[in-house]
């Protein structure tokens, strides 16, 4: 995924990479970085509806 002109440092384009210690943003021409939250620390409800539900399955 690649947000286009959303570097804030050079307006170059952002493209969204992952490792071990989570999603981040990376400028393409600048190499800016932006850690992005983790996501068990924004519940989505629709994710917690699904792990809910395997729960209950299983
Ligand atoms: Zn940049």
């Amino acid at each position: 995924m690649i947000k286009f002109k959303f570097c804030p440092k050079c307006r170059g384009d952002l493209y969204l990479a992952e490792d071990i210690f989570g999603k981040y943003l990376s400028c393409l021409q600048c190499g800016y970085l932006k850690d992005l939250p983790l996501v068990e620390q924004q519940p989505d409800p629709a994710q917690m509806h699904g792990e809910a539900q395997e729960l209950k399955t299983a």
